[in-house]
């Protein structure tokens, strides 16, 4: 029944045929799933005497006196009289001749609409109309309303209007769907049948049996998320199966002698990632853990500890081979500060630690890659370089992937291909938990949520138009006190000549018109690599007061004198990215101030600038972001990994973890679907519809 063409089973033209072809519903099944995008709750109804003024109404009874006459501009009027036992009302309609067709004096309607005074009556002006049946359907109830298909030709229209007809008298079908959800995930998670959740969706009975659809249907997609992602971890756990892989022992002693020499201690925070990350690289099969900190929370410093511990604890052992490190960043600044930090921590160890980014020669490069191939060197530091050159391993034990979210899922799985390393991902993107299961699911999460003490805060300001001049001139005044500062230019796609033409515009007026006497700098994306190593070395050596820079100035940098982040536009980035800005002041000993610039007053823009001045917190601002943008916007679906889910909220936390912990039993029931052939069915579909993602 289920798989009977819709020609077959609805009324109406070859051309809606065709349309809906189009659309990708051919079959009952199709439309059934269908799903509507949102609902008008027209279901509370009044009587005449209650209606009230410029808001929707909903009212029944009996209608007389349809007529439709022409009036000035050839437009056709056409007036009816609606009566309930309390009174009676005029309803008008414009152009809509049908409608005296349609209806009949002595129908009861339903009307739904606003009431408009007119020549000093209220009248029900252009309302949705109905006649009453056993089932309503346009009105008189919670209304589905669908994604419509834009075409030219309105008579063939797949409206919202349309469906909701057509898919009301096929909705019994719906118990034809079989049951792919384990009885027993079902009764714990007290979740609707399927065929009960398919009918509720489109026309609920009542707010709380459209909220257990929903519910039904978004725990399915995140349960199928989730336990996917769970055997994608097992899948990953059982690749050394074939490998035959020393454990690392790990040395205390080692890590003694480390921790002991640094300038500062750990916090609690970065112990436990550290333990973590230990004991993961104790264990018979490969590591995929993500450490989560905010900016300056000391990820490198953990990152570290554990690469020394990786290539140094099993040096006693007999038929010791020298483990590697692979550490793979998204800049080329960010790359040679990761270089002298791992260098200046490993100065009293006996570690080899190699640098490799795109402007070194052919020649350097070329050898840096034969000693990484040889086992020469123990640890190699590098860009998208390291994946252009083709570096190789003798022995790659550990792969580190900082601020991994700038990396594609393909550039970061490369390092894999190498015997299947412990792969360590560092990330100051914060997501909340529940989202984090469910883009990371295959991945341990470690969070690091605490600040080396002494870190100041930074003073976060909304700085409206009128007070630009003043805030230029107190910045000149700092900067002859000796601070230095950015300022970002609005978000326009990096890649995109308007970025380029916006800031050096920008840079320009500031020169021109209010810093002359100041040193500016320029940085964007379309500077060579050595170009925009020569303005960051130069702003972190003092040269430049201010570094006027679009958003690629976002990861990473240090540099302990800049105190002011000024942010123009600041309502087009997300809040992580501002947070990610304002990250990059306040890590000296100056107090410093983060000015967010906006001329929107938008409510929701001000709200999200405003957690901005209120919180210092990268986990507590994309929580805020998410709920507030939802988590598309904030992700950015694509590079994100979120596939697009039709049902399941990413902010529901509850159903996320709900979905999660079924999704954790059911693994050891049954991690393959083999008993569950109906189950797994439903998962090949649900990888097919989105295209590639559980390739
Ligand atoms: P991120 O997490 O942003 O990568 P970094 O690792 O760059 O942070 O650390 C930021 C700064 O904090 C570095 O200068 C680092 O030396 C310092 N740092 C790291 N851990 C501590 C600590 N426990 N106490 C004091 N300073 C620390
Ligand atoms: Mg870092």
């Amino acid at each position: 029944m289920l798989q009977t063409l819709l020609s077959k089973v609805i009324r109406t033209t070859n051309q809606h045929i065709k349309q809906l072809k189009e659309m990708g519903i051919l079959t009952v099944a199709d439309l059934l799933l269908y799903f509507p995008r949102g609902y008008e709750d027209e279901s509370d109804f009044r009587t005449i005497i209650e209606l009230s003024l410029d808001e929707v109404n909903v009212v029944k009874g009996v209608i007389s006196n349809i007529s439709t006459r022409y009036v000035k501009n050839g437009m056709a009027l056409t007036t009816a009289l609606l009566t309930d036992k309390t009174g009676s009302i005029e309803a008008t309609w414009f152009n809509q001749t049908y409608i005296s067709k349609q209806l009949k004096g002595g129908d009861e309607i339903i009307l739904t609409g606003k009431i408009k005074m007119n020549q000093g009556r209220a009248v029900f002006s252009s309302p949705k109309f109905e006649k009453v049946k056993d089932e309503q359907v346009q009105t008189g109830r919670i209304v589905p309303k669908y994604y419509q298909a834009d075409i030219k030709d309105s008579k063939y229209k797949i409206s919202s209007k349309w469906l909701r007809e057509k898919i009301q008298p096929i909705l019994y079908l719906a118990d034809f769907f079989e049951e792919y959800l384990p009885e027993n995930i079902l009764d714990e998670n007290d979740l609707l049948s399927f065929k009960e959740a398919v009918k509720q969706v489109h026309y609920p009975d009542s707010e709380e049996s459209l909220g257990k659809a929903r519910e039904r249907l978004g725990f399915d997609e995140l349960f199928i998320l989730q336990f996917r992602a769970l055997q994608k971890k097992r899948d990953w756990q059982m690749s050394w199966l074939t490998e035959n892989r020393d454990k690392i022992l790990i040395s205390e002693k080692l890590l003694a002698k480390f921790l002991v020499k640094l300038p500062f201690k750990f916090t609690n925070a970065q112990t436990k990632a550290l333990e973590a990350i230990l004991a993961d690289l104790k264990k018979p099969y490969p590591m995929l853990r993500l450490i989560q900190g905010d900016v300056g929370s000391g990820k490198t410093v953990v990152a570290a500890a554990g690469s020394l511990l990786a290539i140094l604890s099993n040096e006693n052992l007999k038929n010791y081979e020298r483990p590697q490190v692979c550490v793979m960043v998204p800049t080329e600044v960010l790359a040679k500060q990761h270089y002298k930090t791992f260098s200046k921590l490993f100065n009293s160890f006996d570690i080899r630690v190699e640098l490799l980014v795109g402007s070194f020669t052919q020649k350097q490069k070329k050898s840096i890659v034969e000693n990484m191939k040889l086992g020469l060197t123990d640890i190699v530091i590098g860009t998208h370089a390291l994946i252009q050159e083709h570096v190789d391993f003798k022995n790659l034990a550990l792969a580190i992937v900082d601020e991994q979210h700038r990396f594609g899922v393909k550039q970061r799985e490369y390092l894999a291909q190498f015997g299947h390393p412990h792969l360590l991902y560092l990330t100051a993107t914060p997501i909340p938990r529940t989202l984090a299961l469910t883009i990371y699911g295959d991945q341990d999460i470690s969070v690091i949520d605490e600040m080396p003490p002494g870190r100041q805060e930074i003073i976060t300001r909304i700085v409206p138009e009128h007070k630009r001049q003043d805030a230029y001139r107190w910045i000149e005044e700092q900067v002859k006190k000796g601070r230095q500062v950015f300022i970002i230019c609005p978000l326009i796609d990096e890649s995109d000549k308007l970025a380029f033409k916006a800031v050096t515009e920008e840079f320009k007026r500031l020169k021109e018109q209010f810093f002359s006497n100041l040193r500016l700098g320029l940085l964007h994306g379309r500077l060579l690599p050595q170009e925009k190593d020569q303005v960051m070395s130069e702003f972190s050596d003092g040269h430049i007061d201010i570094l006027v820079s679009t958003s690629v100035i976002e990861v990473g940098i240090d540099v302990p004198n800049a105190s002011i982040m000024l942010i123009e536009g600041a309502e087009r980035f997300g809040l992580s990215q501002l947070h990610q800005f304002r990250g990059r002041v306040g890590r000296g000993e100056h107090q410093s101030y983060c000015f967010l610039f906006t001329d929107s007053d938008s409510v929701n823009n001000i709200k999200r600038l405003k957690a901005m001045v209120q919180h210092a917190s990268g986990f507590k601002l994309s929580e805020i972001d998410l709920e507030l943008r939802g988590p598309g916007e904030v992700y950015g679906v694509k590079q994100s990994g979120i596939p697009d889910l039709k049902m399941a909220n990413l902010s529901d936390s509850k159903l996320i973890e709900k979905a999660r912990s079924a999704a954790e039993k059911f693994i050891k029931i049954d991690p393959d679907l083999e008993k569950y052939p109906k189950l797994r069915k439903k998962f090949e579909e649900f990888g097919k519809e989105r295209e590639g993602y559980f390739a």
